[in-house]
């Protein structure tokens, strides 16, 4: 022990960053990694997104900005959020931050302790489970299988629910699996929560714009019965290749918003300005580069359930969004930590080990498909190798 508090030895990592690094030093020794492990889009920030946060600095914005954000952002994103959801969401109830994960983290800070319990999808991004350790509180697995399409049963959700919980954790489209959640299982859910009234819910739809073959994104917001307990999470990361800028937003319900504003305060001061100004111009300005995004993801979604299907040992179904495919691969009696790891070692293929993210994410790999055609047919050649070894 080096004297640190105790919730310190809890906080967990995050396997995708620690592959990265791993890719990048096999690079460096001149390996040929095709990197399908990270989770960021392979394309540039759009370029109107680019020069209006270069005219920001130019304008002088290099000044700390109002903890929550500047209001036109938040305007902006009230404005965007009524266009895509049709829900109405005061600008005074959202909060800027420096990506969705300090809302993850903010929020987690808010409900954790020791003695509560936090519903969590499994397998779900490994920053729900890692901050809710840290806070002492206990995590309770939400399965969402494969036999499920990647979504959960609201009356399996509801039958987790008792006098500790406190926060249920929701993520559609999903990380690993790229999973959507139908929208009758939302209805469900929403009915079902109104037995619960002190339960509050994070729902995190930062993928809420990758989504394919007609699935429409549902926010948990739009349900009256439950919005006043909803916490959205959403940013410009994933549909605007910013995940190196850091902006991401969250909506709370007014009764909690105070808190996560001081937290943010007491944090990160505010987000950088002249990204802020980039944030307004990524919802306003032409979405042309966001379309054609989506189309590409698609293409090369496709392009994957189809080959990896055609393998021996492998199945993987064709996930409604995000950028992540989730194939369960059977080999050797290996485990998909061990699998991941021989890949990137003797095939240099990054991806990531499905138990990563929870139990029931055993025996599948995350696989992310924001990278090129030429890569991903690459991959599928080195994987089909490493099957047949
Ligand atoms: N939520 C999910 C499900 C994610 O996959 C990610 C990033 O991978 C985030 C939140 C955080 O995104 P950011 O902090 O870059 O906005």
């Amino acid at each position: 022990m080096d004297g640190l508090n105790k919730s310190m030895y809890q906080i967990g990592s995050d396997s995708a960053f620690s592959i990265l690094a791993r890719s990048n030093e096999l690079l460096k020794t001149g390996k040929d990694v095709i990197n399908l492990g990270i989770g960021q889009p392979d394309f540039p920030t759009p370029e109107n997104v680019v020069n209006a946060a270069i005219k920001a600095i130019k304008d002088g914005h290099h000044g700390y900005t109002a903890s929550n954000g500047i209001l036109e952002l938040r305007e902006t994103v009230s404005w965007d959020f009524y266009k895509r959801n049709k829900v109405e969401v005061d600008p005074n109830d959202i909060l800027i931050a420096p990506g969705g994960k300090a809302i993850i983290f903010y929020t987690l800070l808010m409900f954790g302790e020791p003695g509560s319990e936090i519903i969590t999808p499994d397998p779900g991004f490994i920053a729900y489970r890692s901050m809710i350790d840290y806070t002492g509180a206990k995590a309770i697995a939400l399965p969402h299988r494969m036999e499920n399409n990647f979504s959960f049963d609201a009356e399996e959700l509801l039958s987790l629910i008792n006098k500790r919980t406190k926060l249920i954790i929701l993520n559609s489209p999903a990380n690993p699996t790229g999973g959507v959640v139908p929208k009758i299982e939302l209805e469900k859910l929403a009915k079902g929560l109104l037995d619960y009234p002190n339960v509050y819910i994070l729902s995190d739809e930062i993928y809420s714009r990758i989504l394919f073959d007609n699935n429409e994104h549902v926010s948990l917001k739009s349900f009256p019965e439950i919005s006043d307990r909803v916490i959205v999470l959403d940013g410009w990361s994933k549909t605007y290749s910013m995940t190196g800028w850091r902006l991401g937003y969250g909506i709370f319900p007014k009764n909690i918003y105070s808190y996560a504003e001081k937290l943010a305060i007491n944090c990160h001061s505010c987000v950088n300005s002249a990204t802020q100004f980039a944030g307004i111009e990524a919802l306003k300005g032409d979405q042309t580069q966001v379309t054609n995004m989506i189309k590409e993801f698609k293409l090369r979604r496709d392009y994957l359930i189809n080959e990896l299907n055609s393998i021996e040992n492998i199945s993987c179904l064709k996930p409604g969004g995000a950028f992540y495919v989730f194939p369960k691969i059977n080999k050797n009696q290996m485990n998909s930590a061990q699998i991941s790891k021989f890949l990137l070692e003797n095939k240099y293929v990054a991806t990531v080990p499905g138990s990563s993210f929870g139990l029931n994410g055993e025996n599948f790999l995350r696989v992310s498909y924001a990278s090129s055609i030429k890569n991903l047919r690459e991959f599928i050649m080195r994987l089909k190798s490493f099957m047949n070894d």
